[in-house]
């Protein structure tokens, strides 16, 4: 059976064949730390996730890294570009590296409670200082750099074609064209591999460069090469980092051993909110947690996401969440009904549906359609063991831990059960205001009362 995923590389979709059949190598460009994750990130990394669980449904053995990027440009405020760790430093009156294990253990425990398998190897840039030096030795001693006196650039203009991803052209970006840039650099879209640091810099290090720290771009090529080799087969981020940090991603990679690094480039589209972009000015920028907190567990986050493939934008509402929750219990309770039936059924329907599974997840991950097919298993009237166990092997691809699905248990929390208390006294007493007050007061937050001859059933 063939897989089938869109490469950015080629803009086509092309039949997935690994370099090694033993194991399949890959990485992700994860998380730069210095804040909470925010719903449209986490995106990211269902999709990376998804992406790894088909791979091993499929029979793959996988060698998978990840990143974090814990070293930012830590410049003072006079200087220029992004400073986010400094940032959070300063925000929070810690040191840079407090920060960064903070976010980094708060954006794994979020990825944890998404139930998203994690890479074999997650790769920490600040503990690849060396590995990050000796690349970038090469890249200058093979000739593709140039040095002003703090900073050494990546010379693009020495590469055959610069902007492979986005198809761009570096003859078109020349200095003095349209756009101003840092007149230090002889092209528009060369890039800093590594640079001096100032002074007030706090997270430096002593090198060839002298106390110094690498540019942002070069620890996924770096520690990519360390894992997996000059060359393998998949690497995936976000469209964001198709422009610049894949395409300067790419040109490291050649400065240093003249091959593209991977194969298959493969893109998650963006989460946008109400039609929009997520933004903290706009107040709607999500956590995980804040959707915890709106009574959503992770794992309808996670079920919302499969509504859209992931090469297409989706848009996150809480009408949609909703809606997401309910079908995920739908999902559970279709389940326990197969838990509990005996119904004979053909293997040449489950073969049928099996088939259908495959098609869909190996057509690029066309999540919406294998949704159908578990759909059309949870309906099936004839409840089997057989549906059951075939759910469970779903369940390898969509992670929603179905294995571990009880039916919950109907426990009242303390204060409903002080109200029920309250109500049975009043219906002894024959005071039926207070009782029907108590009672909609229950009916307002949520629980069904029916009073019956045994007693009074109270439910969520
Ligand atoms: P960052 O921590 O900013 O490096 O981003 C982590 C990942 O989240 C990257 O792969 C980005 O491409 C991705 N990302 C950022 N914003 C969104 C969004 N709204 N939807 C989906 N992915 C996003
Ligand atoms: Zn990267």
């Amino acid at each position: 059976m063939s897989i089938k995923f869109y490469n950015t590389l080629t803009r086509k979709k092309e039949d997935f064949k690994p370099i090694d059949e033993k194991e399949i190598k890959m990485y992700s460009c994860g998380p730069t730390v210095y804040y909470f994750a925010h719903i449209g990130n986490l995106r990211a990394y269902l999709f990376m996730d998804t992406l790894r669980r088909v791979l091993k449904y499929n029979g793959y053995k996988l060698k998978h890294v990840m990143n974090i990027t814990d070293v930012g440009h830590l410049v003072s405020d006079a200087d220029e570009g992004e400073d986010k760790m400094m940032k959070a430093a300063k925000r929070e009156n810690k040191d840079p590296f407090e920060i960064a294990k903070f976010y980094m253990d708060a954006f794994l425990a979020d990825i944890d409670k998404l139930n998203v398998d994690r890479p074999e190897i997650i790769a920490r840039a600040t503990e690849h200082i060396n590995v990050m030096e000796e690349y970038v030795k090469k890249i200058i001693e093979n000739g593709f750099t140039y040095q002003t006196e703090d900073t050494v650039y990546f010379d693009t203009s020495k590469l055959d074609k610069y902007g492979v991803l986005s198809n761009r052209n570096v003859e078109d970006q020349k200095a003095g064209a349209r756009v101003e840039f840092d007149q230090n650099k002889k092209n528009i879209s060369d890039f800093a591999l590594w640079i001096k640091a100032p002074e007030n810099h706090i997270m430096k290090w002593d090198s060839f460069f002298g106390k110094s720290y690498p540019g942002w771009h070069l620890e996924c090529s770096a520690m990519g090469c360390k894992y997996l080799g000059d060359h393998f087969d998949i690497h995936t981020g976000g469209v964001d980092h198709i422009p610049i940090h894949h395409e300067n991603e790419i040109a490291q990679s050649k400065g240093y051993s003249g091959k593209i690094p991977a194969n298959f480039w493969m893109h998650v589209e963006f989460l946008q909110i109400n039609g929009g972009k997520m933004s903290k000015s706009l107040n709607n920028l999500y956590t995980l947690k804040d959707l915890e907190d709106k009574g959503y567990e992770p794992l309808v986050y996670r079920m919302f996401n499969f509504t859209s493939n992931y090469r297409a934008q989706i848009n996150f509402t809480f009408e949609a969440m909703d809606s997401a929750k309910i079908a995920l219990n739908r999902l559970r309770e279709g389940y326990l009904k197969h838990c509990e039936g005996n119904s004979d059924v053909s293997n040449d329907e489950i073969t049928a549906y099996k088939q259908r599974f495959l098609d869909a997840i190996n057509d690029d991950l066309n999540m919406p359609v294998a949704m159908s097919v578990v759909w059309d298993v949870i309906k099936n009237p004839n409840k089997s063991q057989k549906f059951k166990n075939l759910l469970l092997e779903f369940d390898e691809v969509l992670g929603l831990n179905l294995k571990n699905y009880k039916k919950e248990e109907n426990v009242l929390p303390e204060d409903v059960l002080e109200l029920v208390k309250a109500r049975n006294e009043a219906r002894i007493n024959k005071n039926w205001t207070e009782s029907d007050r108590i009672r909609d007061i229950l009916i307002e937050m949520g629980y069904t009362v029916k009073d019956s001859k045994e007693g009074t059933i109270v439910q969520k």
